[in-house]
């Protein structure tokens, strides 16, 4: 195999050659003619010399075009993803490198081909295969894809590449997705169709500020609902059958504790006092347990209005000061006095005793309480702010469940009951706020509460 210089130069020498050799042909010839035929044989000597100049060009040419042609048709297929079979090698040697490299590329883009149909086969399988119903909407609107676990109840089938205001028949899941993508954002809402529940969550995937797609998760939470009502309904019916007995007997024990006249000292009268303490127990565990079951059933009803916080806050500071002095604590309430929030009163007292009661008894004597409070253009933010033992980030996110306690013996010495966090998360969410505790720097726990100004 030659390179195309030296092709070219090859064949221009031939030519040259076969000329020079016609013209001694023709110069040795010219003795033997006849002088009338010469001009004859001239001409002859021209027409070979032109048509073997232009039979050299066109196998030049050629040599250079053919092969062209063909890599031109073959980088069209690769481009229209048919890889096809190999180009043949050209004579000439830049020509059969660059067909041996179309060659490799077009093997290598064949394989990735194939890894990446494999791959997409193999997400496909995954996304059809899962529990939760998926699918992706891009930037028009338009459904990109969606997996066969949607029921069609919510969404109609087949919707691939079509709008979703024509495809959602959910009312309630159509304006969450279309709010979603108005503001560009992520969310979660919760909607019933017919018997069943579900949970939806949207994301949207960016890319270089970007947004693509948005992904959505739709989850039945139907058996996770009817379980939650189940315990829901245990909790309540559990703490209005304890009510009544739990009365009963306290009443009964201080009717024996007045009538019996008992001496300060003797075992009958440590007796009757541990069954008192026990049985006020009781009666604040239920307490709390049907506050938690009123709060959850969504049975107290949100009575906003504009008041003091810090005048709130020196009603309970009242009601707690014994507690506070009992063990020497300062209560120190650095709020505002012209700091007016929009809550629920009756509500806000109760978080509010229960986290400072809980900042008091989770910390040592001569400790230091602190309340602090602002606002922004947003939302009210309430901190307790203690020097106590602390909270491990283990225990932070379960301290909110119901009859959770880090250390239970010194719970129950402290009079806890273990639901007073998790009423204090209820009351966040009927105000759409939220409750979270974080590590004090100088030691102790930070408790915000917050809630959005409406
Ligand atoms: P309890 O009646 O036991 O105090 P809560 O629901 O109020 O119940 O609190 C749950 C648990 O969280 C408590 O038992 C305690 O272990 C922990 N906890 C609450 N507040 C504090 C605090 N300020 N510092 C340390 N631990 C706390």
């Amino acid at each position: 195999m030659r390179s195309f210089f030296s092709t070219l130069l090859l064949l221009n020498w031939g030519l040259l050659l076969v000329l020079l050799a016609l013209a001694v042909g023709v110069i040795f010839l010219e003795d033997f003619i006849n002088p009338q035929f010469r001009p004859i044989l001239l001409f002859l000597y021209v027409i070979v010399a032109i048509f073997g100049t232009f039979y050299i060009s066109i196998t030049i040419a050629r040599k250079v075009t053919d092969p062209l042609s063909m890599i031109e048709k073959k980088t069209k297929e690769i481009n229209a993803g048919d890889f096809g079979v190999e180009l043949s090698s050209p004579d000439i040697l830049e020509l059969a490198n660059l067909t041996s490299s179309i060659n490799e590329m077009a093997k290598r883009l064949k394989n990735q081909f194939l890894d990446l149909t494999v791959e997409k086969e193999k997400f496909n399988y995954l996304l059809q295969n899962l529990k939760e119903g998926v699918f992706a909407i891009d930037g028009n609107k338009k459904f990109l894809f969606l997996n066969r676990n949607i029921p069609s109840s919510i969404i109609s089938e087949n919707s691939s590449f079509k709008e979703i205001k024509s495809s959602v028949k959910n009312r309630e899941l159509l304006q969450f997705m279309e709010s979603k993508i108005k503001k560009s954002a992520e969310g979660r809402t919760e909607f019933q169709e017919g018997n069943h529940f579900y949970t939806a969550r949207i994301y949207p995937i960016k890319s270089n500020d970007m947004i693509y797609l948005y992904i959505g998760v739709i989850l039945d939470v139907t058996e996770d609902r009817q379980n939650q009502l189940i315990r829901e309904q245990f909790f309540q019916n559990a703490s209005h059958e304890l009510k009544t007995p739990i009365t009963s007997i306290k009443g009964y024990a201080e009717t024996l504790e007045y009538k019996l006249n008992l001496l300060p000292n003797s075992n009958e009268r440590k007796f009757l006092d541990a069954i008192l303490r026990n049985t006020d127990r009781l009666i604040r565990i239920v307490e709390d347990m049907l506050t938690i079951s009123r709060l959850e059933n969504h049975k107290t009803i949100l009575n906003a209005d504009f008041f003091s916080l810090f005048e709130l806050l020196q009603t309970v500071s009242d009601s707690l000061g014994v507690i506070l002095s009992n063990k020497n604590q300062t209560l120190r309430l650095e709020v505002s006095k012209t700091l007016k929030v929009y809550a629920d009163r009756v509500l806000l007292e109760d978080v509010l005793v229960n986290l400072i009661s809980n900042a008091s008894a989770y910390s040592p004597e001569g400790s230091l309480v602190l309340v602090k409070a602002d606002e922004s253009s947003e939302k009210f933010k309430i901190q307790v702010i203690d020097e106590g033992i602390g909270i491990s980030p283990e225990d932070a996110e379960r301290i909110f469940e119901r009859f959770f306690r880090v250390d239970t013996n010194r719970s129950r010495k402290e009079g806890g009951t273990g639901l007073g966090l998790s009423i204090v998360k209820h009351i966040a969410r009927l105000h759409s706020g939220e409750v979270y505790v974080s590590q004090n720097p100088k030691g102790g726990s930070i408790f915000t509460f917050e809630f959005p100004k409406k």
